[in-house]
């Protein structure tokens, strides 16, 4: 007996009111960090109150794009068909020069990886809404 895997598109995040200017800038290939106006401090995941000091006065900010690989997980069994082709591959949890700490995809091969491993931010468009973050190693 066999079977067809029905053509699915990649799952794609929900948006929400806190979310959406961080994915619309991804989407202009520019990345952002949420920055709380009273403490500085840096937020991700973007959300409507500083973690730090409670704060409801959060600004946007242009982010370096600049990181180090914090940790990784090697994804070896695909969670959904439109994966199916492309395991095994890293999802990768990088912390950012300004201390936020961002998971996204890699452009490495998963036995290069290491912890420290300096990166940069690139974009991958996935389609014509969404643009995932993409990382490249700086060398
Ligand atoms: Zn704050």
């Amino acid at each position: 007996m066999s079977y067809e895997i029905p053509e699915l598109g990649r799952p794609l995040p929900k948006l929400n009111a806190d979310t959406e200017p961080w994915w619309a800038a991804l989407k202009r290939h520019q990345l952002l960090v949420q920055t709380c106006s009273d403490c500085e401090m840096a937020i991700h995941p973007p959300r409507p109150m500083c973690p730090n000091c409670r704060s409801m006065e959060l600004s946007w900010s242009p982010s370096s794009g600049k990181g180090s690989v914090y940790s990784w997980v090697i994804i070896n069994r695909a969670f959904h068909p439109y994966f199916m082709e492309k395991i095994p591959f890293a999802v990768v949890l990088v912390e950012m020069e300004d201390g936020t700490r961002l998971v996204g995809s890699i452009d490495c091969e998963n036995d290069q990886l290491e912890d420290g491993l300096p990166v940069e931010v690139t974009f991958d468009d996935v389609d014509d809404d969404f643009s995932m973050l993409l990382f490249r190693v700086v060398r």
